[in-house]
């Protein structure tokens, strides 16, 4: 055999390891075993151990005694190693006889050949050995086998005893099953049957995954190969499941779908409880075949009937805590329950008592439990209803939501409703009722508080509605006896009293006015009440309501009232006295009752409600009676002062006018278009611009506006009128409406314009007099000088006396022309002076003083003065003509002294010239500035009587007003004005 030869049959067969330190012996051996066997050779001890250790023979063979490590020690080194221990082991010995046997079967070797041996001694011996080798191994491996199974089931039942999870349980007994059957996957399906008959799609999976099977969706079961493990009909084992010829018989799928996992090893145990109820199945897919062994199927059979246990203990328990947990729950619920939950027998017995029963009755579980209902809770006069209610119970009648009283275990009543139900046992008979009692007091007292307040809600309406149409008739009603009476009748209505009446306050006293259900004796006794008697005068005299509970009680009637109060059945009262807004009290509203007892404070509200509109009517119809007369009065005014009165509104531009108004622009009555513009063409041509601008005046400055101007009439006739006219605005500013009166002031134009007229012409006459008088009395001077020269020594003394009295005249005369001529030429100043410094102008009329000054020995000072709007030269004669006047008018004896000076009051310079003189009596004040009034002869103080007339003249010219104040002997002091 070649080399190649003997390589080939490596493995397949027996492997014998040979010892042997003689090469010749062992190349005889080596020949007679190798036909047979693979023969390892080794020189000795120590190599074929290093070989054993390599090669791990089925056999060895060895000689004793060898180099290094002897025959022996081979067997003793082999022997000491657990995984060649048991490698037969044939010694080959020399040495015949016992001891030899002895010694090689003491160090454990299986056999001996004793040299020399035949060939075919050796291969017997070698066979045998082998074989023996062979079986025993089979044994230890049949043994191992069972132990392994027996070890595995132990660890099924020791895992899935512990296991009460269900889903945990079923999942571990796949897992084990699958790893000890050796397939590549395998499932537990329930067998839970759906309408159809199929069972749901329930499994456990192991060796893969849930999606690998999902994605078909439901996958029939019942077909002839899943049914008999799911009928339970012992195990179904197939080397090629697609070869069975049950496989491939059911729609959809017609075996395996496209894509399931591969299965070609099948096997399948049906878990059956106890009880014989098939649970589910074991299924066991491998994609090789004949994986599956007879041993594959019994550890299933055994992972089965485990697991059948487990699962019926885990369902067990399941339901066990379910139901705990239920009873749990329910005894939570019930326990937390806001309604009382009690059950008892149908005796009455109470048998349970919750939480809630013990808060809403009273009495503890321990006080109520095993006494009865009807002892307990039903008060006396409800005792027939717990008989009825048994009676319901009895037939399997439900009592659902019964209102009722139960009573507190201290006595009090309670409202409740009641729901119960019948109890039955598990065979369906009634052995009680659960009772559910819900407390309804605050229910019925909310339904109370509803019901009253909707009756309240329900009357304050009709109230209101009765006030809403009282104060529609208020507003169109005129008559106000009317009105009061139906006041009264609305109180008396939606205040339940019983009669009413209004007072008036006339004198001090209180008069009825309007009255209801009152007959006349009681009107006579009650017509005049004065203030402090009866209930309507103590509130008239404390100017607040008065009410009277009970009048047969009151002391503040005296016996004829309370007689006659009795005798009108009125037994309560109340008045109310009816206030102005301002706070008067015009009089009374009283209001009835024929019965005594206290006045709910709502019908007090409602009074006072009808108080106010009483008052506020009655107020009302004063104050339009008071606008009626002066209405009335103002009208007859403007008519007859000829007064006409305009309203404009600004925004939408009316122009009311009265009729007076109309009359005085020439229109008739009611004619004028109302606008602005048809005022303004009324206006006279010459006077609209001035007029219009007095109107945008009184816009501007916000003040009352005074202005004349011409109306021309229609007939073509022109008109003065004066107007006073003002803008008025409203809340943010703005001008709202403007308004005013006009009057007829033709006449008095038609005078002023006269007294002017002649004005001027006297002043035209006294100037053109007193320019023309200068010329003779020029002549008569001359003369009477000529005279004077020519022949005075020679005249007799009268004619001297005659001659100075015409000289002296002539003189006056020439006093009197000039101071006249100045006094006529104040007119004719009419340019603008501009301002002029009166300290300036002062000086210049002092210098013309000087004379008088010294003469009299006069002081004149003056403070400084303002510059003023005036023509120098009538300042300088105002000056000079009262320094003058205060220097002339001196005391005899008296030095003069005369202060001059100004201050600013109001607007206006008001200047000032105080002397010490002689003084003016107060009923010559004003007339010393008449022209040519004088209170002195010429003998006494010369003087023309101009002077005072002329500085009025000039003041007044100036808008100003001159004055003098005085005490006679005491000097005098001269005011006059300038504006600033
Ligand atoms: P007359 O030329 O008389 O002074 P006036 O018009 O100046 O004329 O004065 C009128 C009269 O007023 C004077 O005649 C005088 O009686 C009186 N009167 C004027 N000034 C004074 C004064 N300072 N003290 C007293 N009387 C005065």
């Amino acid at each position: 055999m070649s080399h190649e030869a003997a390589q080939s049959t490596m493995g397949t067969r027996p492997r014998i390891l040979l010892a042997y330190d003689n090469p010749v012996m062992r190349e005889h051996l080596w020949r007679i075993l190798r036909d047979q066997y693979d023969v390892i050779t080794a020189e000795d001890g120590q190599a074929a151990l290093e070989e054993a250790t390599r090669v791990r023979p089925d056999l060895v063979l060895s000689d004793v005694r060898m180099p290094r490590l002897d025959g022996f020690e081979l067997l003793r080194a082999l022997r000491a190693d657990p995984h060649m221990r048991n490698i037969p082991f044939i010694t080959l010995s020399e040495r015949a006889g016992e001891a030899a046997r002895s010694e090689g079967m003491e160090a454990g070797a299986d056999d001996y050949l004793i040299k020399p041996f035949s060939a075919r001694e050796l291969l017997t011996r070698v066979r045998a050995h082998l074989k023996l080798a062979k079986t025993r191994q089979e044994a230890n491996e049949r043994e191992r086998v069972a132990q392994n199974e027996a070890e595995a089931l132990n660890e099924v039942s020791r895992l899935i005893g512990s296991e009460l999870d269900l889903q945990k349980l079923v999942q571990t007994v796949t897992d084990i099953a699958t790893r000890l059957t050796g397939a590549k996957f395998g499932a537990f399906f329930y067998n839970v049957l759906n309408e159809e008959g199929e069972s749901y799609l329930l499994y456990t999976l192991s060796g893969a995954s849930r999606e690998d099977f999902e994605k078909f969706g439901m996958m029939p079961r019942n077909t002839p190969i899943f049914h008999t493990t799911f009928s339970g009909f012992g195990p179904r084992r197939s080397d090629d499941i697609r070869k069975d010829s049950d496989y491939g018989k059911m729609a959809p799928h017609f075996g395996m779908p496209k894509g399931h996992l591969p299965v070609c090893s099948y096997l399948a145990v049906p878990v059956k409880s106890r009880s014989g109820e098939v649970l589910g199945g074991l299924f066991f897919g491998h994609p090789e075949p004949a994986i599956f062994t007879a041993k594959s199927e019994r550890l299933a059979i055994g992972i089965a009937s485990h697991a059948a246990i487990a699962i019926d203990n885990a369902r067990l328990y399941q339901k066990a805590e379910q139901q705990a947990r239920a009873s749990m729950l329910l005894a939570a619920i019930v326990d937390s329950s806001d309604d009382a939950i009690i059950s008892k027998d149908l005796n009455g017995v109470i048998t349970s008592w919750n939480n809630s029963a013990a808060r809403l009755f009273g009495y503890t579980a321990h006080d109520a439990i095993g006494k009865t209902v009807a002892e307990l809770l039903i008060p006396a006069d409800r005792q027939d209803e717990e008989p009825q209610i048994l009676a319901r119970l009895r037939s399997g009648e439900r009592v659902d939501h019964f209102e009722t009283v139960r009573r507190h275990k201290d006595g009090t009543l309670l409202d409740i409703s009641l729901v119960i139900s019948p109890v039955r046992d598990s065979q369906g008979v009634i052995i009680g009722a659960s009772k559910i009692a819900r407390d309804i007091r605050d229910r019925k007292r909310t339904e109370k508080a509803i019901q009253s307040l909707n009756a309240k809600l329900q009357h304050d309406l009709v109230a209101m509605t009765r006030l809403q149409q009282l104060s529609t008739r208020l507003i169109e009603t005129q008559d106000v006896t009317t009105l009061l009476h139906e006041i009264i009748s609305v109180g008396v209505e939606i205040t339940g009293a019983d009669k009413g009446n209004i007072q008036l306050l006339q004198d001090g006293d209180l008069k009825i006015v309007a009255q209801q259900g009152f007959d006349p004796s009681f009107l006579d006794i009650f017509n005049k009440v004065r203030s402090g008697h009866a209930a309507c005068g103590a509130a008239l005299e404390k100017g607040e309501r008065i009410v009277i509970d009970n009048v047969m009680e009151s002391d503040i009637y005296d016996e004829v009232a309370r007689k006659a109060m009795l005798d009108a059945r009125a037994f309560a009262v109340q008045s109310t006295p009816l206030v102005t807004r301002s706070g008067e009290v015009l009089g009374m509203f009283s209001t009835h009752y024929n019965r005594s007892g206290s006045i709910p404070e709502r019908d007090l509200r409602w009074i006072d409600l009808l108080a106010r509109q009483a008052a506020d009517l009655i107020e009302r119809r004063r104050a339009e009676r008071a606008v009626q007369a002066s209405e009335e009065r103002l009208r007859i005014a403007q008519s007859a002062a000829k007064i006409g009165v305009f309203d404009v509104e600004i925004a939408s531009g009316t122009n009311t006018w009265s009729e007076e108004l109309e009359e005085l622009y020439g229109l008739r009555r009611g004619s004028f278009p109302g606008t602005q513009a048809a005022w303004e063409n009324l206006v006279h041509p010459e006077d609209r611009d001035f007029a219009v601008n007095k109107v945008e005046e009184a816009f501007h400055t916000g003040a009352p506006v005074e202005a004349e101007w011409r109306v021309v009439w229609p007939d073509g006739s022109v008109h003065w009128l004066a107007g006073r006219f003002q803008v008025y605005r409203d809340a943010h500013g703005t001008p709202a409406r403007i308004s005013g009166v006009n009057f007829e002031i033709t006449e008095r134009k038609r005078i002023e314009n006269e007294l002017k007229r002649a004005n001027q012409d006297l002043e035209q006459f006294a100037y053109s007099a007193s320019h023309d008088l200068q010329e003779p009395l020029r002549s008569v001077k001359i003369f009477s000088e000529l005279l004077a020269g020519r022949c005075g020594n020679s005249l007799d003394c009268e004619s001297q006396e005659f001659l100075d009295n015409v000289r002296e005249g002539a003189r006056r005369m020439e006093m009197l022309v000039r101071d006249l001529l100045t006094y006529t030429q104040v007119a004719t100043l009419d340019e603008d002076p501009g301002y002029v410094d009166a300290n300036l102008v002062m000086e210049a009329a002092l210098a013309n003083l000087a004379g008088a000054i010294t003469e009299a020995g006069a002081k004149v000072h003056f403070d400084s003065l303002p510059s003023v709007r005036i023509h120098s030269t009538q300042l300088q004669q105002l000056f000079q003509n009262l320094i003058g006047n205060a220097i002339k008018y001196h005391r005899p004896d008296v030095a003069p002294v005369v202060h001059a000076k100004s201050r600013r009051e109001n607007g206006k310079w008001i200047f000032s010239v105080r002397d010490n003189g002689i003084g003016i009596e107060a009923e010559f004040k004003e007339r010393i500035f008449g022209l040519f009034k004088r209170l002195h002869t010429g003998d006494e103080y010369s003087g023309t009587g101009i002077g005072l007339a002329l500085c009025q003249r000039i003041v007044e010219r100036h808008h100003g007003r001159i004055w003098v104040e005085s005490e006679p002997g005491e000097g005098s002091t001269f005011y006059f004005t300038l504006a600033v």
